[in-house]
């Protein structure tokens, strides 16, 4: 406690006057952070905390929430390094998902469920979505008896299934909005609304018949453990006497019900900055602080408005784009003393492999300067929108060996990762049937149309014997049931099912999980890197080593198991034989997939296994509550940030454009010392792309622009085109138009094209080339001199 007081000083004193008061300020009165980017406002929550420990709650009864993992480690090391490890480890730094499960799982017979039930992803709830609509339109043709199994077999079966694959769509988003609102079919009951009060009923029936929650259930049922059983409610007020939450904007209503019932004692601290809220599409609304000024009447309000994380020019940038969004809960002016630093370079790149190519130069560039403002890899991160522009990065990085690391769920959704949990599963107590089903699929060494003849094959023997799936399989492939089979389909369902058991022999005999994962990954068949090659092949990446990369895979697993051991159990052996685990390897097992079946819900969930000193390739959802010295935004075009899809009824100028706003403003406010956006012109079908409409909300004086303008003078559309384009260059920076051009170019086109090069006094050069041409910066400059 004394080594505590004294780094507990130490660390209040590196805050700043208002920060202090705040991590300081009475415990028992309920406080809200409210702030900008770069605040300091996670330092203060790690105030809060040490505040919290040094008055005496243990720490085994303080809850504080983060949004993602990384956030989550981040803070426990920050605490760990003043209240030392041991009180760290032993403080529940979570998400709102895990938190939630681990709930359910001890309350689970209250929810109708076993401890063991299954968590549905997307994919299964998808499947169960489909379901739920048979159902409903099997209960309006209940007069002709025509279940859904009956359906199945119809003649028309296969357009019935694409009519429910199209509908499930749109109704997996009902599901999963209603569930975030906290609806039950009773509500939409109510209004008269019979068809979405079926569609959850049978929805919600269907997962409780296969003993499943699915993610968003992991909130609702808590609220609901909390709400109808007051013993679960003296539980959690016994044992959470504090609650921190970080990130706040980003709670979903339910979220913050969860937050009101647990805080009820009034011990609670948020904090968040509404400008940077980027979840609405999981349910996260912008209520929260009122509903929380409301709620705890009594609550302080602290506003931080310096910014300690990056140069002048990136905060002015930040702050006049946000500016832009009419919806604006706080109003919050940013400063910083910090120096202006070097102006935001704005690139544009004719395709995503220039981009490439640029940025890898750059980063080579940055880190062998010799000076002492020679940036690292760690330092360094690449943000994107969408986790597919991404891809073309690893591969330009493995080519000129960054090292790099990749944030993301995509790992968690990789069906390969999927198959070996499944094939886990299998061996646990109590295992339903869809990881049998699944596994079996991945274990099927046959082509794709085999596989399907097989699988439905043995549904259809399991759905007419009444029987589980293993069971119909062991009847068919120990012939039992005279099959459809050919001899060498037999021996391949004998061998997955004896693969199957070999699986579950192993966890029994097996004393360290990283040892049945590896085993069990290695069960799988070729064709799993197969996959792989044609994904990267398509994508015109270089191809990967095969065996190199299901490797990876499997080491990135062995590392999330030696994570959770070392964030679980203590124990940081990955790969030796003694982990912790003696007869309990089951138990660890379940806790190990649960805890890895969670971060595949937890939407952008980030792995932590980073290399210290490797480039971090993240989408920027992910990126929240990170900083990094030098950021580059990559792909700042028009229909990719703003990401605007028609058929989410989103027009222009609507909330969502506001929310695509927030992202840039949060893409922008991670970088320390530097920030470069770049842009493409031309997308894979050569078609002209527009930059970024966030870049014109920036104030020119803080960018400096590199461009090269391309524009197309071989469609008919040129003119259409290059207005809006040459429109986007302003006249007081240099600025170059490049026209490429068949040679019977279109007269108008080049007029208006010189018009406009004149209307920009000379800052704009025209010139023709053969569309196959593509002349380089200095190769233009030169034409221009002359
Ligand atoms: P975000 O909104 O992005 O989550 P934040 O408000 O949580 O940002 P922090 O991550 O807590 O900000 O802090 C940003 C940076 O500023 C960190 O590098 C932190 O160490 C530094 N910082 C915070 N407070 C101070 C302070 N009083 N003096 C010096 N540096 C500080
Ligand atoms: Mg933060």
């Amino acid at each position: 406690v004394d080594h505590m007081s004294e780094e507990y000083l130490k660390y209040m004193q590196s805050l700043n006057k208002e920060q202090r008061e705040a991590a300081c300020s009475d415990t028992s009165i309920p406080l809200m952070i409210v702030a900008g980017p770069g605040s300091g406002k996670t330092s203060t929550m790690v105030g809060r905390i040490l505040t919290l420990l040094k008055e005496g709650i243990g720490p085994t009864n303080i809850l504080a929430m983060t949004f993602t993992t990384s956030g989550a480690s981040e803070m426990k090391e920050r605490i760990g390094s003043v209240a030392g490890k041991a009180i760290a480890k032993e403080l529940t730094v979570s998400t709102f998902h895990s938190f939630c499960l681990q709930l359910c799982r001890s309350h689970a017979e209250k929810l109708g469920r076993t401890s063991d039930f299954l968590i549905y992803g997307h994919g299964q709830q998808r499947k169960a979505v489909i379901e739920a609509l048979r159902l409903m339109e099997d209960s309006k043709n209940s007069d002709h008896n025509c279940g859904p199994h009956k359906l199945e077999e119809s003649c028309q079966m296969n357009e019935t299934v694409q009519y429910f694959k199209d509908k499930s769509k749109k109704w997996q988003k009902f599901v999963t909005r209603a569930k975030a609102a906290g609806k039950t079919p009773e509500d939409f009951q109510k209004v008269g609304d019979e068809i979405s009060a079926s569609i959850l009923g049978n929805y919600n029936n269907i997962l409780r018949s296969c003993n499943a929650l699915d993610y968003h259930d992991f909130i609702s049922s808590c609220v609901m453990l909390l709400t109808k059983f007051p013993e679960v409610y003296e539980e959690c007020q016994d044992t959470w006497k504090a609650i921190v939450v970080d990130e706040f904007q980003d709670t979903s209503g339910m979220q913050y019900n969860l937050l009101k019932i647990l805080a009820s004692h009034n011990h609670i601290t948020v904090i968040g900055d509404d400008d940077q809220s980027i979840f609405s599409f999981n349910g996260a609304d912008l209520c929260g602080f009122d509903s929380f000024r409301k709620d705890f009447p009594t609550y302080k309000e602290v506003r931080l408005t310096k910014n300690y994380r990056s140069t002048r020019y990136i905060v002015e940038a930040a702050s006049s784009l946000i500016h832009h969004n009419v919806k604006r809960f706080h109003q919050k002016e940013v400063y910083t003393d910090n120096s202006t630093g070097s102006k935001i370079l704005v690139k544009e790149c004719h395709n995503e492999e220039a981009q490439c190519a640029f940025v890898v130069d750059k980063i080579i560039e940055l880190t062998s300067d010799g000076s002492d403002n020679k940036y690292t890899f760690g330092n360094i991160s690449v943000l994107y929108r969408r986790q597919v522009t991404g891809k073309a990065f690893q591969t330009a990085f493995r080519n000129r060996k960054i090292p790099f690391n990749v944030h993301g769920v995509a790992f968690y959704r990789k069906k390969v990762i999927k198959a070996i949990l499944s094939m886990l599963r299998t061996a646990l107590p109590g295992c339903e049937d869809g990881p049998f089903r699944l596994s079996f699929k991945a274990l099927l060494p046959c082509e794709k149309d085999e596989k399907k003849m097989v699988i439905n094959y043995i549904d259809k023997i399991s759905i007419s014997g009444k029987c589980s799936f293993i069971s119909a399989a062991s009847d068919i492939f120990g012939a039992k049931v005279s099959g459809t089979f050919k001899r060498s389909q037999l021996s391949q369902g004998r061998k997955v099912l004896g693969t199957l058991e070999m699986i579950s022999k192993l966890v029994r005999r097996e004393q360290s999980i990283s040892a049945v994962v590896s085993s069990v990954a290695n069960m799988l068949p070729q064709k799993y890197l197969l996959e792989k090659r044609a994904v990267v092949d398509l994508e015109g990446g270089k191809l990967l080593n095969e065996d190199d990369d299901l490797r990876s895979v499997i080491q990135y697993l062995l590392e999330d198991v030696s994570d959770f051991l070392s964030m679980h159990y203590g124990s940081k052996e990955a790969t030796g034989k003694h982990e912790p685990i003696e007869a309990g390897c089951i138990d660890v097992l379940q806790a190990f997939i649960d805890c890895i079946s969670a971060r595949e819900c937890e939407n952008f969930r980030s792995r932590k296994h980073d290399n210290e000193n490797s480039v971090t390739l993240t989408t920027i959802h992910q990126s929240k509550g990170l900083e990094w010295d030098m950021v580059f935004i990559v792909k700042a075009n028009e229909t990719e940030l703003p990401l605007l899809h028609e058929y989410n009824g989103v027009v222009e100028g609507g909330g969502t454009l506001e929310e695509e706003r927030r992202l840039m403003y949060v893409a922008i406010t991670r970088a320390r010392r530097m920030l470069c956006i770049l842009y493409v012109s031309l997308d894979s079908y050569c078609q002209l792309l527009l930059p970024s409409r966030f870049l014109k909300e920036i104030p020119e004086h803080l960018l400096e622009y590199q461009t090269v303008r391309y524009l197309h003078g071989n469609q008919a559309g040129v003119s259409n085109n290059a207005v809006p384009l040459a429109n986007s260059v302003s006249p007081n920076k240099p600025s170059i138009v490049a026209c490429r051009a068949h040679n019977n170019v279109d007269e108008n086109a080049s007029n208006d094209l010189v018009e406009l090069a004149e209307a920009n006094s000379g800052n704009m050069f025209l010139q023709r080339f053969h569309v196959n041409d593509r002349p380089t910066v200095s190769h233009l400059f030169h034409q221009w001199a002359k």
